[in-house]
């Protein structure tokens, strides 16, 4: 007897490199993962039916560079340049967070990503353990990394991101998972970055970092240390442990080989990389050599969005328009690189990021009845070029239904938008030389 069945979605699935559709397939999830896919299971055989006929089901999308709670400053700072991004507007803006605010934050962030199927996160940021509550009670899959920055008072701050680490190990039953949090190279001396890729060892986790998001990163750390930021990174010990880069828009060809060799997964973020102007990285070049890549969003004050799909066709759209060549990054990569090779990039292959036995049931079911979805030549184009987040009926991780027919289940949305609209007039004052950290340059 199965837990739940889901009744006859198509299902994508990844055949090696290429996604497929089985037409009219139906899944049995049992203990929290898929246990059967097949087409003809009886509604008999389980406790509970779930009709998805005429749906699609893909695997839930995996977010690989977040700052979650970044939602509450979505829209303040546009049209500027990264150093005014940050100077002016996000870090003066940020002092004023309290722990409460990054609880609603992350709410928040976590309602509009259920909405768009993404049922995993890799989330940098500040009052992590408020993320990781906000997490146990919207039902996802997070990895989490408190993001820390070197100078004075950077062992004790390390300190408290460690015991984080082991406050938050495994817990929400197993859908949470912590690592540490280096902001940069830029904002973390080397001596320190030494320091936390030691505690990282000592835990026995990985590490999420920045890494060569501008041209002048690169530029500046050449100048100061006679290397590249990921060449810093390297010397510093951090890719010894499970290393997740966010951006590496600009590496050097010894940087690819580094990253390679250390195992290093990058997670991109297309959208804010144009959107700030500062580039993306050659996503085919990477896996070319053989480095792992996902998609992330970056935080919402730069992205606006934390919407998967969007990263996915985005990435697509530019690493062809940046060829001149319709074949590079095909439907069916950028699809992989939205779900199974960003879970790779986390750690979390064979957990989640396809829809196969043995995996955890974190499936999402999409509406095909729409104009823009019709006809359906070929579903997994229409997924990535046609499909809308508002397209999204239902969303389970763990084989627990989080969303049905777009009603979310585990998070209040009214009294999440009402939390942090009451919030925006405090967090958009930005006082003189009040900031948590300042950009160089
Ligand atoms: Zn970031």
């Amino acid at each position: 007897m199965y837990d739940l069945l889901i009744q006859n979605p198509a299902v994508l699935q990844f055949d090696g490199a290429v996604a497929t559709v089985l037409p009219t397939h139906s899944i049995a999830v049992s203990n929290g993962r898929i246990a059967a896919i097949a087409p003809n299971i009886s509604a008999g055989q389980a406790r509970e039916v779930l009709d998805a006929s005429g749906m699609l089901a893909v695997p839930g999308f995996v977010n690989c560079h977040a700052h979650v709670p970044m939602g509450l400053f979505r829209g303040v700072a546009e049209d500027v340049l990264i150093e005014r991004w940050f100077n002016d507007y996000i870090w003066p803006m940020e002092s004023n967070l309290t722990e409460e605010d990054v609880y609603w934050g992350a709410l928040l962030g976590l309602a509009e990503m259920i909405e768009a199927g993404v049922t995993t996160v890799a989330d940098h940021y500040f009052a992590m353990d408020e993320v990781a509550r906000a997490v146990e009670q919207a039902g996802t899959r997070a990895l989490l990394a408190w993001a820390v920055f070197g100078g004075d008072g950077a062992q004790e701050r390390l300190q408290d991101t460690v015991a984080f680490v082991e406050r938050w190990q495994d817990a929400a039953n197993g859908r949470i998972r912590a690592w540490l949090g280096p902001h940069s190279p830029y904002t973390c001396e080397p001596e320190f970055l030494k320091q936390v890729a030691r505690q990282a060892q000592a835990l026995g986790v990985g590490l999420h970092i920045h890494l060569s998001e501008t041209a002048e990163q690169v530029r500046q750390s050449l100048a100061q240390h006679g290397k590249t930021p990921v060449a810093v990174a390297h010397e510093a010990g951090l890719f010894a442990v499970p290393t997740l880069a966010a951006h590496v828009a600009h590496p050097e060809q010894n940087d690819l080989e580094l990253l390679r060799a250390g195992g290093v997964a990058v997670g991109s973020c297309p959208k804010t990389s144009m959107k700030l102007g500062t580039g993306v990285a050659p996503v085919p070049a990477m896996r070319q050599v053989g480095i792992t890549v996902g998609l992330g969003s970056d935080g919402a004050a730069s992205n606006n969005s934390y919407d998967m799909l969007e990263a996915a066709r985005m990435m697509a759209l530019v690493q062809k328009h940046m060829a001149g060549d319709p074949r590079v990054l095909p439907v069916s990569e950028a699809l992989a690189l939205a779900t199974r090779e960003g879970a790779k990039a986390l750690g979390l292959g064979g957990v989640t990021g396809e829809l196969r036995e043995g995996f955890q049931a974190d499936i999402v079911l999409f509406r095909l009845d729409a104009p823009h979805l019709t006809p359906q030549h070929n579903l997994a184009a229409s997924l990535l070029y046609s499909a809308r987040a508002n397209d999204v009926d239902t969303v389970l991780v763990d084989g627990r239904v989080l969303m049905r027919n777009r009603q979310l289940l585990t998070i209040d949305k009214a009294q999440v938008l009402r939390e942090v609209s009451e919030r925006m007039e405090r967090l958009v004052q930005r006082l003189p030389n009040r900031r948590i950290q300042t950009y160089p340059t």
